[in-house]
C-alpha cells in the first residue's frame, strides 16, 4: 500500500475502515443481481488527511526545523482556479502544511514566472510546488510546469516524475496525485489487480497514461483506450478493473461491464438535472452499480483522494528534504596512484582527473542553489548555507600552526591537506580552510601554496591564479577607497565651502538632496551636535561644511594603492603628476593587495551585514584636527562593499583525493592575522556538523607562520571575533628546523643543504626540540590540547624522529605523530588523523580561554603577548610608537586587541636568535591601526608590505602550449 509504504504510520487508517471483503469476494466472477459496493473514498480520503495532521505533529515534536511548506503559483484570478487554489489551501492548512500563495497577474511574462519557480527550486523553506493550471495564453505551461524541480513537483507531473513512473526500472519521486488516488483505493479495498485484465478509458498525461502506468506495475494487463479505439464496448466488457477518464458524461454503460468488475471513476462532468446542474461521472452510475462488484460514486470518492494524495506527496517531500539535510556526507574518494620516486607537483596534480565540483558540493550537503560554479572545478558557496544550518551544531575545530619555520617553511598548509585526506580515507567528513595565495609569490621566489607532493589542493593552477577573482575584488575596492580619498582631498582643496556644498548635497527641487553614501556621516555630525538629522534644510551652514569637508591631513595618510604583485618599483611613487591635478602632487607607495585592509576584513567579517560595517569603520586618514576619517565618511563604503559581493562567498575547491577544501581571503601573516576567512570556517563547521548519526566532521584551518605569531592571533583575534571555539591544535615540526634551532648552519633557498641537514644527528635535534617545547606550551596557555605532527622528509632517520615524540610528549603534547603524506597521501597521514580525532574528544574536557583581556591596555596587551609566547622579558615602546598609542587610545580603539608584525623567523625580534632565545626586550617601533578589521598592530620589525621579484623569479619557468595546458607552477 502506497501510504503506508511511504509513511510508515498509515497503516492504521486501513483497519479503522476496512470493509466487508468476505462481501465483495462474492461479487467476483458471477452475473449476481446485487448492488456493487460502493468504494468510499471520501471517508479514506478523510482518514488519510488525519493520519497525515498526526504525523505531521509527531515529526514537528521530534524535530522543531520539521515544517512542510508548499507552494502555489497561479496566474490570473479565474474563478474555477481561485476555487480548486482555496481548496488546496484548507487542506494543506487544515493538516498543519504551510500554504504560500504566488499570484501573479495574468500581464506577468513568462520569464518572470519562470525566475519565480526558480526561486521556489531554490528555497529551501518550500517543499511542494504546485502550478495552478491552466495558464492564460501566451504562458508556455509545459516549460513552466517542466521548470519544478522533481524533488518539489507534488503534483507528479514533470518529465522526470513521469518518466521514471513509465520505466520498469525507475521509481518517481513523486506519482501523479489522481492516478495514485485510484491505486491506494484498489488496494485499500483489497482488490486483486496482479494478473487481472485493466482497461484504462482515457491517455491524457494527467491521468490515464499514469494510471496505466501504475497498473501494469502492480502486475495487470493493460488495455488503453482513447478516441480512436475501435469497439470500446467490446474491451470495456473483458475488463476486471475499468478505470473512466474519458470527460464524457455517463459515456459507459452498465451493460458494457463484465458483471463483479471493479469501476473506478475519474470523470467529473457539470450536466444539466432540471433547473441545477449536478456532477456525474463517465459512467453512467445507475446501470453501472448493478453489474459492477465495487464502483465508485461521482462526486466523492476519486476527487477527495487526489487532494488527500496531493497532501502525502507534500508530507513525503518535506521529510526527503528533512532527511536529505540530516543525511551523513558522504565524499566518495578519488583513488591515488603513488609512485616511488614521488614526481613533481605538476605531474602528480595533472595524472588526477578532479570531480565535478557540483558533485562534492551535493556530497557534504551543499543545495544545488547554494552553489555557483565558476567552470568545472571551483565554485562560490552561498552564505545562505549559514542560514539553513543555524540550528546544526558545529563540527571539530583544528587549527595547523606550527615551530620556528626555515626559510623553506615546514609544511603547515602540505600537513593540513595530508591529513583532511587521511580523514576522508578514515570515513570521516573533513574539511581544509586555507588562504587564496598571492600571485605575487606565485610569480615571484616562493611559487604557489596547493600543498605538495600527493597532498594537494587541484586544479593546482587555477588555486594558484585567479581563482574567482576575490583577489581582483579586494584590489578594486581598495583602489576606489584610495581614489576616493584622493579626489576628495583635491576637490577640498580647490573649492570653497558653498561649492563643496552645492555639489556634495545639491539642491532639487526646493530640497537639500543627501547622498546614501553621506548619511552616516551626517548622522553621526547630527548625534554629536545633538540636531535633528531629518532636518536636513534648515541645517545650520556649520554643520552642512562639517559634513562636506573633512579636512585631512595629507601627512596621515594611511592608504596606499594595492597590486596583486611583486613590484620593487611600487614602493615608493609620487601621485598628481599630471598637470589636471594643479600641482597636487604627493609620495605615495603601493602595497601587495593582500596586504589591503579590505583583505583582513575579508576574512575577518561575520557575514555581509558585518562586512560592510567593518569597510565603513576604515581609518584612512585624520583631519587636520586629530580625528579619525573613514571610508564612511568618505562615503566610499557602500561602493566598495558592492565590488566585495561575491568576494565574500567562500570558494571551494578539492584535494587531491576529492576531499572538500574551501579557499577564502589571503591576509597578510605579519600586519594581519595570516588565517582564512572566518566565513569560510564558519559554513564548514556547519556542513560538518555531523549527519542523522550526530558524529561531528572535522574543520581544518590553518594560520601563517608559528604559534607565536599565526596560532596567538587566530586565537585572539579570529576567535574572538568569530566565536568559534577550536578543539584541537596541530603543530607542524620538521627535523630540518629542529636542527636548524639546534645550532645546525644558516640555510637559504637556493642554496645546498649543509650536510648536517640530510645525514642523523640526533644530538642536534633533541637541542632544537626547545624550540618545539615553547610552542607547545604556547598551544597549552589557551587551554586546547595540542598534537605534534612531524613532517617527514626522505632524509629523515627513525632515531631522530623518536627524539622528537620524546621530547614533544615531555613538554606536554598530547601526541606526536610522523606524518608521511606527501610520499603517500591520505594514507600516510592516517596516524596524524587519528592522534587529532583523540586530541578533539579530549578537548571536551577542556576550556578554551583567550591568552590576554581586551580591556587591558594596549602596552598590557602587548607585553602579555611579549612575555607570554615569545618568551620576552619585557617590550620597550620608542616614543612614535608611544604617540600613536596614545592618539589611539583618545580616538577611542583602546579596546581593540593587538596583531604583531614581527619577523616569524625568531621567538624573539631578531631572526638570527634561534631555538628559545632568552633575555630579550621586544622593541615596539612603531604602531598601526586597522580599525576596519578591528585590531592595532604594533610593528617590531620594518614590514614590507609589497615584495620584489629576485634575479631569477618563478615566471621564467611558467608558460602555456597549444593546448591551454599550464606549465611551469610549483
Ligand atoms: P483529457 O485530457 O481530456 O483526456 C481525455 C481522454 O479521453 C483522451 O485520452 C481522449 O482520447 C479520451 N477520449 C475522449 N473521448 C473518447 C471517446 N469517445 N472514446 C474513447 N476515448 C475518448 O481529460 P483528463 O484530464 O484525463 O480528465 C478526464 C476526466 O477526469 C475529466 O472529466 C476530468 O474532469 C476528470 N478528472 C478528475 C480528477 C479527479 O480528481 N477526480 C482529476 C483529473 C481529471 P485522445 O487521447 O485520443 O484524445
Amino acid at each position: 500500500m502506497l501510504i503506508g509504504r511511504a509513511l510508515g504510520t498509515r497503516f492504521w487508517t486501513r483497519r479503522c475502515l476496512r470493509v466487508s471483503f468476505r462481501h465483495a469476494k462474492a461479487f467476483h466472477g458471477t452475473a449476481w443481481q446485487l448492488q456493487a459496493e460502493i468504494i468510499d473514498g471520501k471517508s479514506l480520503a478523510q482518514k488519510i488527511r488525519k493520519s497525515l495532521s498526526h504525523e505531521i505533529d509527531t515529526l514537528k515534536t521530534a524535530s522543531p526545523s520539521f515544517h512542510p511548506r508548499v507552494a502555489i503559483v497561479q496566474v490570473g484570478g479565474r474563478e474555477d482556479s481561485n476555487v480548486y487554489v482555496r481548496m488546496k489551501q484548507k487542506a494543506a492548512q487544515e493538516i498543519g502544511v504551510g500554504f504560500v500563495h504566488c499570484h501573479f497577474p495574468e500581464t506577468v511574462s513568462e520569464e518572470e514566472l519562470l525566475q519565480s519557480v526558480q526561486g521556489l527550486n531554490d528555497d529551501p523553506s518550500i517543499h511542494g510546488i504546485l502550478v495552478q493550471l491552466p495558464l492564460p495564453k501566451g504562458l508556455n505551461e509545459r516549460l513552466v510546469s517542466e521548470s519544478i524541480v522533481p524533488e518539489k513537483d507534488v503534483d507528479g507531473f514533470n518529465e522526470v516524475n513521469m518518466g521514471r513512473l513509465s520505466k520498469n526500472t525507475a521509481k518517481p519521486i513523486h506519482s501523479a496525485c489522481t492516478p495514485k488516488g485510484v491505486m491506494e483505493l484498489l488496494q485499500y479495498y483489497n482488490i486483486p489487480i496482479a494478473g487481472r485484465h485493466a482497461v484504462v478509458l482515457g491517455r491524457s498525461d494527467i491521468v490515464g497514461n499514469p494510471v496505466s502506468y501504475l497498473l501494469r506495475k502492480a502486475n495487470a494487463t493493460v488495455t488503453v483506450c482513447h478516441s480512436y479505439t475501435q469497439d470500446l464496448p467490446k474491451y470495456v466488457g473483458e475488463a476486471d478493473i475499468v478505470v473512466a477518464a474519458l470527460g464524457k458524461p455517463e459515456f459507459v454503460r452498465g451493460e458494457w461491464l463484465k458483471p463483479g468488475a471493479t469501476v473506478i471513476d475519474v470523470g467529473i462532468n457539470s450536466v444539466q438535472d432540471g433547473a441545477r446542474r449536478k456532477l456525474v461521472g463517465d459512467v453512467h452510475f445507475e446501470s453501472a452499480k448493478k453489474v459492477a462488484g465495487f464502483i465508485t460514486p461521482v462526486p466523492g470518492s476519486v476527487g477527495p483522494m487526489t487532494v488527500a494524495m496531493l497532501m502525502s506527496n507534500i508530507v513525503d517531500a518535506a521529510k526527503l528534504a528533512y532527511a536529505k539535510s540530516r543525511a551523513i556526507p558522504k565524499v566518495e574518494l578519488l583513488p591515488l596512484e603513488l609512485k616511488t620516486p614521488v614526481p613533481s607537483d605538476i605531474e602528480i596534480a595533472k595524472t588526477q582527473t578532479p570531480k565535478e565540483i557540483c558533485r562534492l558540493a551535493e556530497d557534504i550537503g551543499i543545495l544545488p542553489s547554494e552553489i555557483e560554479p565558476f567552470g568545472p572545478y571551483k565554485a562560490k558557496v552561498s552564505l545562505d548555507v549559514l542560514d539553513r544550518t543555524v540550528d546544526r551544531p558545529n563540527g571539530h575545530y583544528v587549527l595547523v600552526s606550527g615551530i620556528t619555520p626555515t626559510p623553506f617553511g615546514e609544511g603547515k598548509s602540505t600537513v593540513l591537506i595530508g591529513m583532511a585526506q587521511a580523514l576522508g580515507n578514515l570515513d570521516k567528513l573533513s574539511i581544509a580552510c586555507v588562504r587564496q595565495p598571492s600571485q605575487g609569490p606565485t610569480f615571484g621566489v616562493k611559487g604557489g601554496a596547493a600543498g605538495g607532493g600527493y597532498a594537494q589542493i587541484i586544479p593546482m593552477d587555477e588555486f594558484n591564479l585567479h581563482l574567482t577573482g576575490d583577489i581582483h575584488a579586494v584590489t578594486a575596492a581598495n583602489n576606489l577607497m584610495a581614489a576616493a580619498l584622493e579626489t576628495r582631498m583635491f576637490h577640498e582643496d580647490t573649492q570653497t565651502n558653498e561649492a563643496l556644498l552645492r555639489r556634495l548635497i545639491p539642491v532639487k527641487n526646493g530640497k537639500r538632496v543627501l547622498h546614501k553614501g553621506m548619511k552616516a556621516r551626517w548622522e553621526a555630525i547630527c548625534a554629536k551636535h545633538e540636531y535633528d538629522s531629518s532636518k536636513l534644510d534648515e541645517a545650520p551652514k556649520e554643520l552642512l561644511y562639517e559634513l562636506t569637508r573633512l579636512d585631512i591631513d595629507p601627512s596621515t595618510i594611511t592608504v596606499n594603492r594595492v597590486l596583486d604583485v611583486n613590484d620593487r618599483f611600487l614602493r615608493g611613487v609620487e601621485v598628481g603628476k599630471a598637470p589636471t591635478e594643479k600641482g597636487h602632487v604627493r609620495e605615495a607607495a603601493f602595497d601587495i593587495s593582500v596586504a589591503s585592509e579590505c583583505m583582513s576584513v575579508l576574512a575577518l567579517a561575520n557575514d555581509l551585514p558585518d562586512l560592510r560595517r567593518r569597510l565603513g569603520r576604515i581609518v584612512v586618514a585624520n583631519n587636520k584636527a586629530g580625528e579619525p576619517i573613514t571610508a564612511e565618511d568618505l562615503g566610499v563604503a557602500g561602493a566598495m562593499a558592492v565590488l566585495m559581493k561575491d568576494a565574500v562567498k567562500p570558494n571551494l575547491m578539492q584535494t587531491l583525493e576529492g576531499t572538500p577544501v574551501m579557499v577564502h581571503a589571503g591576509p597578510f601573516a605579519n600586519i594581519s592575522i595570516g588565517a582564512s576567512s572566518v566565513l569560510a570556517d564558519r559554513i564548514a563547521l556547519k556542513l560538518a556538523s555531523g549527519g542523522s548519526n550526530g558524529e561531528p566532521g572535522y574543520v581544518l584551518t590553518e594560520a601563517g607562520f608559528a604559534s607565536d605569531i599565526g596560532m596567538e592571533k587566530f586565537f585572539n583575534i579570529k576567535c574572538r571575533s568569530s566565536g568559534l571555539v577550536p578543539n584541537a591544535v596541530v603543530l607542524v615540526a620538521t627535523v630540518r628546523a629542529l636542527k636548524l634551532h639546534g645550532g645546525g648552519p644558516d640555510v637559504s633557498p637556493g642554496k645546498a643543504l649543509p650536510e648536517q641537514y640530510t645525514t642523523e644527528d640526533v644530538e642536534l635535534v633533541r637541542r632544537g626540540c626547545a624550540n618545539m617545547a615553547k610552542h607547545i606550551e604556547n598551544c597549552k596557555k589557551f587551554n586546547v590540547p595540542v598534537v605534534v605532527a612531524v613532517n617527514k622528509y626522505i632524509t629523515d632517520t627513525d632515531a631522530e624522529l623518536d627524539v622528537i615524540r620524546e621530547e614533544a610528549i615531555k613538554a606536554g603534547a598530547l601526541d606526536a605523530v610522523t606524518s608521511e603524506h606527501w610520499a603517500k597521501g591520505g594514507q600516510g597521514a592516517i596516524p596524524l588523523a587519528r592522534a587529532v580525532m583523540n586530541a578533539c574528544e579530549k578537548s571536551k574536557n577542556q576550556k578554551f580561554k583567550f591568552l590576554y583581556d581586551v580591556n587591558l591596555t594596549i602596552s598590557q596587551k602587548i607585553e602579555k603577548i611579549a612575555v607570554e609566547m615569545y618568551g620576552a622579558s619585557g617590550i620597550e615602546l620608542s616614543p612614535l610608537a608611544r604617540e600613536k598609542m596614545e592618539r589611539f587610545i583618545e580616538q577611542g580603539f583602546g579596546h581593540l586587541p593587538v596583531c604583531m608584525a614581527k619577523t616569524q623567523y625568531s621567538l624573539s625580534h631578531d631572526p638570527k636568535l634561534k631555538n628559545v632565545p632568552k633575555d630579550f626586550v621586544i622593541p615596539i617601533r612603531d604602531m598601526r591601526l586597522s580599525a576596519g578589521a578591528g585590531f592595532i598592530y604594533p610593528l617590531v620589525a620594518e614590514i614590507m608590505t609589497i615584495p620584489g621579484l629576485p634575479t631569477a623569479p618563478s615566471y621564467l619557468n611558467i608558460d602555456i602550449n597549444d593546448k591551454g595546458e599550464v606549465f611551469g607552477l610549483f
